[in-house]
C-alpha cells in the first residue's frame, strides 16, 4: 500500500521522466522540488518512507560560521555552507508557498561555550579564526553569556555569540517539500528499493526494481545518503566513496514550554538547539560503525551528562526520543554534487554533517547539471571526478572512533 501521496508501482511500464531521483531523504526533495521547478518531468524513488534516514534525525543548524574549520577542505566546506545559508531565507520563503507549509526558520545564532581553561584557549583561536574572516562573533564574559542565557551554569568560562546562524526543524523541512512536490506534480514512489541503476550503451537509462520492474530516465541522481555508494549497476571506475557516519541525538521536551534556551548551544562534547516550542534537540556522536544504527546506554548518558553540566534545567526535562541516523561521508568531507563518470548520471549526496544547510545550494547546484550550465567555482569542490575510480571502501581522511570521540551535527 503506497503512503498518502505517493504512487503504487503497477505492471504497466510507466513512461520514462526526464529526471529520477533515487533517495527521498532532504537531498532528494530538494532536489526534486528544484528540477520539477525547472520544468523537468520528475520521478523520486524512495526504499521506505519519506525522510525517514539521516533527514530525520538532523538537529537542523544552519550554521557555517560555527562549524568553520582550520584548513583547506574546511574553508571549501564554509564557502559552500556561507553560500547555502544566504540561499535559506528565499528558499524557506518560495518552499512555503509552494506547498503550503511553512518549514519554520529560526534566526537567534549560536553561543560558543567553554567549561574550562582548556576549552576557553581553544575558543580564543577560533575567535581569532574567525575575526580574521571578518565574521560576526561576539566574544561574551561569563556573566555577559548568562545574562543571554540564564539557564547557563555559572561555571562557564567564555563564551562567543555568533548572530548570524540559523535553524530549522528537518522534520518540518521535509514535510514542506514533500507537500509542494504533490502540488508540483512529482511522481513520488515510497517503499520501492531501487535494486540497480540500468546501464545501457554506457550511459544511466533508469533504475530496477524489485520483482523485474523498470523505471527508465533520461537523468538519474542518486541522493541515496550514506547508501549512495552501495547502488550497484555501475562499473567500479563510475562508483564513489560514501560511508556511513553514525550519529546518536536525543529529543527532548520541557513541558513548561519554551525558555530555557533562546540560541542554539555549543560546547565541547555536544550542541543543544531549541525548537522555540520547548523543545530540544541534544546531540550527538560520530561513530564510525559501518551501517549499525543503534541506540546506546552509554552515548545517551554522555550527552545528556554534557549538557546538564552546562544547562543544569536539561536533567528536568522529559525525553522524548533517543535515535541514531547515519551521515553520508566522503573522504575529504566535502560533498558529491554533479555529473557522474557515464552520461546520464548525477551525484547529490557525501553531505556528511551539512545536509540541512547544504540543500538549497544542492537543489540549485543539480538543477544546474541538469540544465548542463557550465560550473562554477563552488561546483569545482564538489564535483564528483575528484574520486572518479575510487572504490567505496576508501579510507576516511578523519575517522572518529568511539561512541562520543568526536561531535558534530
Ligand atoms: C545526528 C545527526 C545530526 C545532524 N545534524 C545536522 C545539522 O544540524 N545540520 C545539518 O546541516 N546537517 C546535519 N546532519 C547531517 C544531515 O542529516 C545529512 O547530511 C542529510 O540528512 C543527508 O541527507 P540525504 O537526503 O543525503 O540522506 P538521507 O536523509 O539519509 O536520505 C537518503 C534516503 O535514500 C534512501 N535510499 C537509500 N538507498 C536507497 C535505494 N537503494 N533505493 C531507494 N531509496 C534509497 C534512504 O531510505 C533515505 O531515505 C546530521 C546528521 C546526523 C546523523
Amino acid at each position: 500500500m503506497p503512503a498518502k501521496g505517493a504512487t503504487a508501482i503497477t505492471t504497466h511500464q510507466p513512461p520514462a521522466s526526464e529526471v529520477l531521483v533515487v533517495g527521498g531523504g532532504i537531498i532528494g526533495l530538494a532536489v526534486a522540488w528544484r528540477a520539477r521547478q525547472r520544468g523537468h518531468t520528475v520521478t523520486l524513488v524512495e526504499r521506505d518512507e519519506l525522510a525517514g534516514g539521516a533527514s530525520r534525525v538532523a538537529a537542523g543548524m544552519l550554521a557555517p560560521v560555527s562549524e568553520a574549520e582550520f584548513g583547506g577542505e574546511g574553508r571549501e566546506l564554509l564557502a559552500l555552507g556561507l553560500d547555502s545559508r544566504q540561499r535559506w531565507p528565499q528558499f524557506a520563503r518560495e518552499l512555503a508557498a509552494a506547498g503550503g507549509l511553512d518549514p519554520g526558520l529560526r534566526c537567534g545564532g549560536t553561543l560558543m561555550v567553554a567549561r574550562d581553561g582548556d576549552e576557553a584557549e581553544a575558543l580564543e583561536r577560533e575567535l581569532a579564526f574567525r575575526q580574521r574572516l571578518g565574521f560576526a562573533v561576539r566574544r561574551l564574559r561569563p556573566s555577559q553569556a548568562r545574562e543571554l542565557e540564564p539557564g547557563l551554569a555559572p561555571h562557564v568560562r567564555l563564551a562567543l555569540e555568533l548572530p548570524d546562524d540559523l535553524s530549522v526543524d528537518p522534520r518540518r523541512v521535509t514535510a514542506a517539500l514533500r507537500a509542494a512536490l504533490a502540488r508540483a506534480g512529482v511522481t513520488v514512489y515510497e517503499g520501492c528499493p531501487v535494486q540497480r541503476l540500468l546501464v545501457r550503451s554506457g550511459a544511466v537509462a533508469g533504475v530496477a526494481l524489485a520483482a523485474g520492474r523498470e523505471l527508465r530516465a533520461q537523468r538519474v541522481v542518486v541522493a541515496a545518503g550514506a547508501w549512495s555508494g552501495a547502488i550497484a549497476g555501475l562499473p567500479a571506475e563510475a562508483t564513489l566513496p560514501v560511508r556511513p557516519v553514525k550519529g546518536q541525538i536525543l529529543r527532548l521536551r520541557d513541558p513548561a514550554g519554551p525558555g530555557l534556551l533562546e540560541r542554539v548551544l555549543r560546547f565541547e562534547g555536544g550542541y543543544l538547539v531549541p525548537r522555540g516550542d520547548g523543545r530540544y534537540v541534544l546531540g550527538a556522536t560520530m561513530e564510525e560503525r559501518g551501517f549499525d544504527a543503534t541506540v546506546t546506554a552509554g552515548a545517551v548518558t554522555e550527552l545528556l551528562r554534557d549538557a546538564s553540566e552546562l544547562v543544569p534545567g536539561i536533567s528536568e526535562l522529559e525525553l522524548a526520543e533517543a535515535s541514531a541516523g547515519l551521515r553520508p561521508g566522503t573522504p575529504d568531507n566535502l560533498p558529491l554534487i554533479g555529473a557522474g563518470a557515464l552520461p546520464g548520471l548525477v551525484w547529490a549526496t557525501g553531505h556528511h554533517r551539512n545536509g540541512v544547510l547544504l540543500a538549497p545550494l544542492t537543489a540549485d547546484l543539480v538543477a544546474a547539471t541538469l540544465s548542463d550550465a557550465p560550473a562554477g567555482r563552488l561546483e569545482a569542490s564538489c564535483a564528483p571526478d575528484r574520486f572518479g575510480g575510487a572504490s567505496v571502501s576508501a579510507a576516511p581522511a578523519e575517522a572518529v572512533v568511539g561512541a562520543t570521540a568526536g561531535v558534530s551535527p
